[in-house]
């Protein structure tokens, strides 16, 4: 998440987490050494003999003075930054524009697939106790909770591999957001010199989101809270903690307690779709009187809550009417195609069946284990595309984009979707021998 809404490096910033990598970040080659320098960094003994780095060793004396005013003594100082270097590879990240524009229906299929439903209803049993309990006290739903928990984390397996300090003083220094990092670097000391955390090798995006929610630092500094009861916020290893602090990041956003998010709508024909949009709110019986309906049948009740229509992908997409709580699911990514995810998740873990309208493309998107699968199959191809991990990253999509053009599929854009599954599965399958 990155939980301030416009104050975040790049408001779409991607999922990578979700197996959807930024276009810099995707390369499994810049992701297995991000793992190595942090286990190097975590486990080594002598640090790795420093470059001489005079610009950065600058700025790190002025940082260090600024976290002595915050509360975090030099010795701290010295003591978190032992051996950090800069790492001028986030740059190219806070620079890169999206080169491959991912249709929502690609995003929600990897968000919102079976895997992580499964993954989601375990969840809701395993933590059923301590959901409650938050639910108690914050007076979030666990569907919810738990929803946000996936589409942010993967239930905490996925939750960034690059070094937080490193990644934070190297953006405080350089780079057109210093000021911003600065303010989350200075906040990520804090966090440890108050003893929330306690490991300063954590890792985290390249931005500085980390830990089972996924919250940026300042975020942490203002919204996280000590559920398990050790004294500690910590949302980097304790269940208690991230769950309950997600629930009051949702409560602080305006959270109505037992109301829905929204529903999958009918709109009539002759609907203006000039008054869609998240913001263009109504109240409730205006789009009851406009025709609006919801597509299971249950009659909306009219009411003058507020709420707008959404079209993610147009009028001949699924629609939505949406409410407060939509608005507060999306503050924690300030994405439609993440709010989305995490309603929707939270829809299916408590039973719903998923969208009835189907996205506008013959194209649909593919679920991780099918996002794997193609992989397996470009590999048996001879596609030199790293490991089979679900993450369409460059290697991949060029290699799609390889067999698309042998194939004659088009549009040739390397995009993973069901139509070059499909083919590479015939062309794969072995052939029929007939008796
Ligand atoms: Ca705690």
């Amino acid at each position: 998440m990155n939980g301030q809404m416009g104050c975040q490096p790049s408001a779409s910033m991607p999922a990578w987490h979700a197996g959807i990598l930024p276009p810099m970040n995707r390369s499994p080659v810049s992701l297995a050494l991000a793992a190595l320098l942090a286990s190097s960094l975590a486990h080594a003994q002598v640090p790795p003999a420093p470059v001489p780095d005079p610009e950065y060793d600058t700025c790190m004396v002025r940082m260090k003075a600024q976290a002595a005013t915050r509360g975090v003594p030099t010795a701290s100082f010295d003591r978190f930054l032992s051996g950090v270097t800069a790492d001028r590879s986030v740059l190219d990240l806070l620079n890169a524009q999206p080169e491959f524009t991912t249709p929502i229906w690609d995003y929600l299929a990897g968000l919102v697939d079976d895997e992580r439903v499964a993954d989601g209803k375990r969840m809701l049993e395993t933590h059923r106790d301590l959901l409650a309990r938050v639910e108690r006290e914050h007076g979030v739903d666990p569907a919810t909770v738990v929803a946000v928990w996936g589409v942010e984390s993967d239930f905490g397996r996925v939750s960034g591999k690059r070094l937080l300090l490193q990644s934070l003083s190297t953006l405080s220094c350089f780079g057109r957001r210093q000021e911003f990092f600065r303010g989350e670097f200075l906040a990520t000391l804090k966090l440890l010199q108050d003893g929330d955390l306690a490991d300063p090798s954590i890792t985290g995006s390249w931005a500085g989101a980390f830990g089972h929610t996924q919250f940026m630092p300042t975020t942490y500094a203002r919204i996280a809270v000590d559920f398990d009861g050790d004294g500690r916020r910590d949302l980097v290893t304790s269940i208690p903690d991230a769950l309950a602090s997600t629930a009051n990041y949702l409560k602080r956003s305006g959270w109505q307690t037992g109301r829905p998010w929204g529903h999958e709508v009918t709109l009539p024909a002759n609907f203006d779709t000039a008054l869609a949009g998240r913001t263009n709110r109504r109240p409730l019986s205006d789009w009851i009187a406009r025709g609006v309906v919801r597509v299971d049948g249950v009659p909306l009740v009219s009411s003058d809550a507020r709420s707008a229509v959404i079209l993610p992908a147009g009028r001949n997409g699924p629609a939505f009417v949406v409410f407060r709580n939509y608005d507060a699911i999306y503050s924690y990514n300030a994405a439609e195609s993440y709010a989305l995810a995490i309603a929707t998740l939270a829809d299916r873990l408590r039973g719903g069946s998923g969208l009835a309208t189907p996205w506008p493309t013959d194209d649909a998107g593919l679920s991780r284990a099918q996002r794997r699968e193609l992989q397996r199959l470009l590999l048996a191809r001879g596609h030199d595309i790293g490991a089979v991990d679900g993450m369409i990253g460059n290697a991949t999509r060029r290699a799609i984009r390889s067999e698309q053009e042998q194939l004659g599929l088009t549009p040739a854009d390397g995009r993973a979707g069901q139509k070059i599954l499909r083919a590479l599965s015939s062309l794969s399958s072995p052939p029929l021998i007939l008796p």
